[in-house]
């Protein structure tokens, strides 16, 4: 079996859009995914049918709100494996769920305590253990890559120790696309008694991915990177960790009793989700995770896998093209640099002929310093790009080079 990528891509109204004078080519999967149809209706349905807020009104639209929500919350334990449907906490995207976690620890380590991250982290999984390191004493220690992108794993062992108290790692580098091994690494964590947390923003859409299985405390993705809306992601955490975990935010929904001078917390889910949550991201996100769970993630891989080394295979005959990330365990994202030519120009004349790519830093300063680089121009795959966009890529990328090298 293979994908059948033009039914597919029937299903993403967006896809049909022109840039210009060119038909859109959009390589920028590692930012946001494009939405299918029925994450659009979802939505739409949502507000035109149902919309009241959840769990409060004794009321019929409530009452369906309330059901098309929790709905949502079983399609992502499922999807993710959970062994309980309250360990899915909804959060307004990776960035929020990791910032539930270090602000929760940050309350927990002492000094002496030590914090382990890896030198791959988006600023989302770096600055958050930063903070909490910096507000509680605890030593920040980073695990080295080699000059592929590839994680030191033993180095990384070796600053394992009693004194971990957290690992907190990418599942997959956004900037280079490195697949991190997760599980054997969380293991090894466990043995020293640390907590693990996994950011998962861009592993969520690649792999099947069981935390059950990999073992860890904690995952973290957004609905944004997984064909959902934006603005909802998900903290999903053990429930024997989540339910001691310090609350985040305070006020409605999360209480379960208050008074004047007190108030006491509820139970999960809703400890963690103070407020009126984002019902409509929710809703379209189990709609988004719903319709991936129809694909075949064996086909789903072996298409982007595919796409990878066909634009691989291109960028190596390119005189002047340099790929930065070459690990070996890749998701489809091609970062590269042209030799003579800034990342930012080369995405402004790609944008000219349609294609969308990103160019930066990719939201990774301390790991394009570590790579000597100012910053990449990345084209990211997804299961709705061909070979066909990978050559209009490639034609465009010549005309920049031309113009710019
Ligand atoms: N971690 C990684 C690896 C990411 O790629 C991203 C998004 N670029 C984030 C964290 C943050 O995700 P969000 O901005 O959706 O919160």
């Amino acid at each position: 079996m293979s994908l059948d990528v033009a039914a597919l891509r029937e299903q993403f109204p967006i896809l049909h859009r022109r840039v210009g004078n060119n038909p859109l080519v959009y390589l920028d999967n590692a930012a946001t995914t494009q939405k299918p149809q029925v994450v659009i209706d979802a939505l739409v349905d949502f507000y035109t049918q149902c919309n009241a807020n959840v769990h409060r009104g004794a009321h019929q639209l409530s009452d369906e709100a309330t059901r098309r929500y929790e709905h949502a919350r079983d399609s992502v334990a499922r999807f993710i494996n959970a062994a309980y449907r309250e360990e899915v906490i909804w959060t307004s995207g990776t960035t929020e769920a990791i910032n539930i976690v270090a602000n929760g620890l940050a309350q927990l380590l002492r000094e002496g305590d030590e914090v382990l991250v890896t030198e791959l982290e988006h600023h989302a999984n770096l600055v958050t253990w930063q903070q909490a390191c910096r507000r509680s004493g605890a030593t920040l220690n980073v695990a080295p890559i080699f000059d592929s992108g590839e994680l030191d794993t033993d180095a990384f062992l070796q600053l394992l120790s009693d004194k971990t108290r957290m690992v907190a790692m990418p599942h997959v580098s956004n900037a280079l696309g490195t697949v991190n091994p997760v599980k054997a690494l969380t293991a090894r964590a466990k043995e020293k008694g640390a907590l693990v947390l996994i950011d998962g923003a861009q592993g969520i859409a690649h792999g099947n991915v069981d935390v059950s299985d990999i073992g860890c405390d904690f995952y973290a993705f957004s609905g944004h990177k997984l064909f959902g809306p934006t603005g909802i992601g998900v903290l999903w955490g053990r429930k024997t960790v989540l339910e001691d975990w310090p609350v985040w935010q305070t006020g409605g929904e999360m209480i379960q009793d208050v008074s004047y001078h007190e108030a006491t917390w509820g139970a999960l889910p809703n400890r963690l989700e103070a407020g009126t949550p984002n019902i409509a991201g929710a809703i379209g996100l189990g709609a988004a995770v719903d319709w991936f769970s129809t694909l075949n993630i064996s086909d789903v891989q072996a298409h982007e896998q595919h796409l990878l080394r066909y634009a691989t295979e291109q960028a190596n005959a390119v005189d002047g093209m340099r790929l930065i990330g070459t690990a070996p365990d890749k998701i489809g994202v091609m970062s590269f640099l042209l030799e003579g030519a800034h990342p930012a120009d080369i995405g402004f004349i790609l944008d000219k002929q349609g294609v969308a790519i990103r160019t930066g830093d990719n939201c990774a300063q301390p790991l394009m310093k570590r790579l000597g680089i100012p910053g990449t121009a990345r084209a990211s795959f997804s299961v709705y790009n061909t070979t066909e966009e990978v050559d209009v890529l490639f034609k465009a990328l010549n005309k920049a080079k031309m113009m710019l090298a």
